[in-house]
């Protein structure tokens, strides 16, 4: 027998999270002492605002700490229901809302509920690396539809519906999206939804971004996808960027009670619950007062247009301009030579180790010859970021 350790097959085609890993990297060159500007890490820059921080408090205080029902507390799910009613006009009852540790978790027992051997799910890339790899972990098979920059990165339904074969199973769909901050418009998944009406099709749409849309476009997906394919609709969100609440792990999932029930079968064999405490906390976010999302939506719109205005002088960097997240994605591949840096992996790392600034490869979404930048940084450490990459590129 050989000594070398054997995991399961399942994570031969599995990596690890590589957007998790710039994380990583960034914490182990701080822990050095070097003063690194991370536009890296997808995640709010500002704190979680006052109002939940006391509602963790108090509920620590109350000695809130014991289990939950798997699904989450009533009211949580009461308040996820009612956002989804009031913003986009569709109808949940709590029996079809579960509380997870995360959008991603929210994700993964869809993944696992509704996915395995046999079965394919299409997704878009450039695309958030997870999805695909979540799918993998199911045992079902993951089918890649690209976007493409000269479309500003959207997803048209014709490629997704040519792509659709009878062992499709669903379809996942990020909007806005990471990396891209692309929206999907409504008339495109209007012909995706009639376009897959009598099939017995998912479509997940994760819309962990919702809340960080900057310009005037109609973006009611949930809408759309009620209106023609309730049944089969699976949307997921999260408190994580809408309330700058990463760290809490707390994202859900709407969906008809049987696949929410099913949902729930998966988390509670896993982590259970999510935490009583992040859950008193993700209460006071929904129900509270929501001026602090506008304000920091606010903020992240006038950061994208400067920091578009900065790509878009420079002649190397060809980006699109995002509807929403917090990421420009420019195609950097001006930037890239046989005999110098050779791929926008080696330029990302070059940047972190000479120019101290991180950002993420288009590597870790498929789309090599891109890197992903976080606008998600206070203003002063983008203009040290932009001064440090413009030195570095000399
Ligand atoms: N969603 C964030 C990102 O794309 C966090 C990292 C992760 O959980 O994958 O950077």
């Amino acid at each position: 027998m050989s000594d070398a350790i054997r995991l399961a097959a399942r994570l031969d085609k599995v990596g690890a999270s590589q957007t998790q890993q710039v994380l990583v990297a960034v914490e182990q060159l701080q822990r050095q002492g070097v003063e690194v500007i991370d536009l890296g890490a997808g995640e709010p820059d500002f704190p979680t605002p006052d109002h939940v921080k006391t509602a963790a408090a108090a509920a620590i205080q109350d000695n809130f700490t014991k289990y939950t029902a798997g699904a989450g507390i009533t009211e949580l799910r009461a308040a996820i229901a009612s956002h989804y009613a009031e913003r986009y006009g569709v109808t949940y009852d709590t029996t079809g809302v579960v509380v997870t540790s995360g959008g991603k978790q929210a994700l993964y027992n869809i993944a696992v509920a509704l996915f395995g051997p046999g079965d394919e799910v299409i997704t878009h890339v450039p695309g958030w690396p997870s999805i695909v790899e979540q799918v993998h972990l199911a045992g079902a098979e993951p089918v890649l539809v690209r976007t493409s920059a000269e479309d500003g990165f959207e997803l048209r339904a014709e490629p997704v519906l040519d792509a659709v074969t009878p062992r499709t199973r669903g379809i996942v769909i990020n909007s806005p999206g990471n990396p891209t901050g692309a929206l999907m418009r409504e008339p495109e998944l209007e012909r995706l939804a009639d376009g897959i009406a009598e099939r017995d099709i998912w479509v997940i749409l994760d819309l962990c971004y919702e809340q960080l849309i900057y310009d005037d476009t109609p973006h009611n997906l949930p809408r759309v996808l009620w209106d023609r394919l309730a049944d089969r609709t699976v949307l997921v969100g999260t408190a994580s960027k809408s309330y700058a609440m990463t760290g809490w792990r707390c994202g859900w999932l709407l969906a008809p009670a049987a696949v929410a029930a099913g949902c729930n079968t998966v988390q509670s064999h896993s982590t259970s619950h999510a935490t009583s405490i992040t859950q008193r906390a993700a209460l006071a976010a929904l129900t509270g007062p929501q001026a602090c999302v506008d304000t920091m939506r606010d903020q992240y719109r006038v950061r994208r247009d400067v920091m578009l205005a900065w790509l878009d002088a420079d002649a190397r960097f060809r980006v699109t301009r995002p509807a929403g997240a917090f990421y420009l994605f420019p195609d950097v591949s001006e930037l890239l030579s046989p005999d110098g840096l050779r791929t926008s992996a080696q330029l990302v790392q070059a940047l972190l180790t000479e120019a101290h600034v991180a950002v993420t490869p288009g590597e870790a979404f498929d789309a090599p010859g891109f890197i992903r930048l976080s606008y998600a940084a206070p203003m002063e450490q983008l203009r040290e970021a932009w001064k440090r990459i413009q030195r570095f590129l000399g």
